[in-house]
């Protein structure tokens, strides 16, 4: 039988990986929970669907994962026992160059620097610190907002941080590889690199590559939120499927519901609850650019001009730091970029259980201006075969989806931005709103444990897991070891 909705303790919105981070944070503490999605499964931005022929599995979404596999939270839950396998790659991510050139950066950061030519010594200079201490570093960083625990770290990244990408790379490294590769990295943000702050985005990521590695999950990325779906059930927990929640109505009062939802979404749902002052200031939070992806089946792997580039997981197209740059900053000026910087993941490469034996998956995305519904099939296509020409002829069909079908897919992409709001300068720290505790909402009962609170965009769950742990603090007295 049922359980009646008066009997849990509390209730989460959306079950994206914070959604389900939150619920099992809470469910830990004993506290019976229930979660409402509006789709027939769990996941948000972290599922995996035959999207264009029968035994080709493609993530609809994220598909690499450095956050996930570095996430503090995650890495406390026995994930594995519920089927989460990470592959890592031969190389994390390789950039390729004109002419078959390539960067190309492996786990291991002494390798890496022997690679480097005359930028090795900077790049030790810029990232040696961060990659040894990651393990507390990224504790600090995904963390709530407090004292860090390594002050000194924290500050070290905290200054290099605030630079835009193009000057930090500029400064730092000799070599327009080593620029282009850094450039990259930053382009994770969807901010136009000139931008301050823009260089945080290339130092995490840039570290993670040698403190976590850039790992693919075994069977797609749904893996991931499926392990933490069958975990919170394990707990007692409860997920109700094909439940689009329009008003707050239909669910009783007085207990804390956290919201796995943008502040659009938010305010459209506790319309009722939310005074009109706070409404209008969750609605002046600013989504980003949209996102325009390509799956492929493809007949055989991506014929890379570089032999090293067919052993990478991800792939960043686009060519030097000034293109790279170029093309962010046109998204942000309303223009689909001739040459767009393009992120790949060749998943089936690591993975056979992806496609068909002998088969291939390839999944590409580009920035695109919100909103937009403009194809960038060609252009992507192009960038592909820049770096690997004969592409075309390998592809056996594709599915592409438009910034505004991302919308449609999943309400939390505003006019098709993945991140929950735009990551720049304003909303990096006060997402959605400028507060010391950015996850209650100043509406009794109502938190926010979605992307759009720190620290952002990506699958870690370390929003969902701070939104908890401010629930147990507030609601029932509970304060976890920070
Ligand atoms: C193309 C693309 C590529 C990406 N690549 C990566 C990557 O490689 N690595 C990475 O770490 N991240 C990546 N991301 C980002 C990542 O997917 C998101 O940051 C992450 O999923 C955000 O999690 P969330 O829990 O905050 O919200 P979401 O994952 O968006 O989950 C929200 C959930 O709420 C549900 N929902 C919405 N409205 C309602 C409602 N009214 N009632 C009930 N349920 C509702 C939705 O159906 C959804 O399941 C990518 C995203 C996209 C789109």
């Amino acid at each position: 039988m049922e359980k009646p909705l008066s009997s849990f303790d509390a209730f989460v919105i959306g079950s994206g990986p914070n959604g389900l981070a939150a619920a099992v944070a809470l469910a830990q503490q004993g506290l019976a929970v229930k979660i409402f999605e509006a789709k027939d499964t769990v996941g948000g931005g972290t599922r995996t669907l035959e999207l264009t022929e029968p035994g080709f599995k493609h993530d609809i979404c994220s598909a690499v994962h450095p956050t996930a596999a570095g996430s503090p939270f995650f890495n406390t839950l026995p994930l594995h026992k519920f089927g989460l396998e990470w592959i890592h790659p031969d190389y994390p991510v390789a950039h390729p160059l004109e002419h078959g050139e390539a960067v190309i950066i492996e786990k291991s950061f002494e390798n890496t620097l022997n690679r480097l030519g005359k930028d090795s010594k900077n790049y030790r200079k810029l990232f040696k610190e961060f990659v040894d201490s990651w393990k507390y570093l990224s504790r600090d960083a995904f963390g709530n907002l407090r004292v860090p625990n390594h002050p000194l770290s924290m500050m070290r990244l905290g200054w290099y941080g605030m630079f835009s990408s193009n000057l930090l790379s500029s400064s730092f490294f000799d070599l327009e590889s080593t620029r282009a590769y850094f450039s990259g990295l930053s382009a994770h943000s969807i901010i136009p690199l000139e931008n301050a702050f823009t260089a945080s985005f290339g130092l995490i990521l840039g570290t993670s590559v040698h403190s976590v590695g850039w790992p693919i999950a075994k069977g797609g990325s749904h893996s991931i939120t499926q392990a933490l779906a069958d975990f919170f059930e394990s707990l007692g927990g409860k997920i109700q499927l094909g439940t689009h929640i329009e008003s707050l109505d239909e669910i009783p009062t007085g207990k804390p519901i956290l919201f796995d939802l943008t502040p659009q979404q938010v305010v459209s749902i506790a319309e009722q609850q939310i005074p009109e002052k706070l409404r209008s200031r969750l609605l002046n939070y600013n989504y980003g650019p949209g996102t325009f992806k390509i799956d492929f089946a493809l007949s055989e792997p991506v014929p890379w001009l570089n032999e090293e580039c067919r052993k990478a997981g991800t792939l960043h197209l686009g060519g030097s730091m000034e293109e790279i740059a170029r093309s962010e900053r046109e998204v942000w000026q309303g223009i689909h970029s001739e040459k767009p910087y393009v992120l790949i993941s060749q998943p089936s490469i690591f993975d056979d259980s992806r496609a068909p034996q002998g088969k291939h998956t390839l999944w590409s995305y580009c920035h695109v201006p919100n909103g937009s519904t403009e194809t960038m099939e060609q252009q992507i296509i192009n960038q592909i075969e820049r770096y690997a020409p004969g592409f075309r002829d390998t592809i056996i069909s594709a599915s592409t989806m438009h910034a505004m079908d991302f919308e449609k897919y999943n309400p939390n992409y505003i006019g098709g931005d993945i991140n929950g709001g735009a990551q720049n300068l304003k909303q990096l720290f006060g997402r959605p709103l400028l507060k010391w505790n950015p996850y209650k909402l100043p509406v009794k009962n109502l938190y926010i444990c979605s992307s759009s609170t720190p620290p952002g965009g990506g699958v870690h769950g370390m929003c969902g897991f701070n939104a908890a742990k401010s629930v147990l603090k507030n609601e029932f007295g509970i304060k976890l070891p920070v």
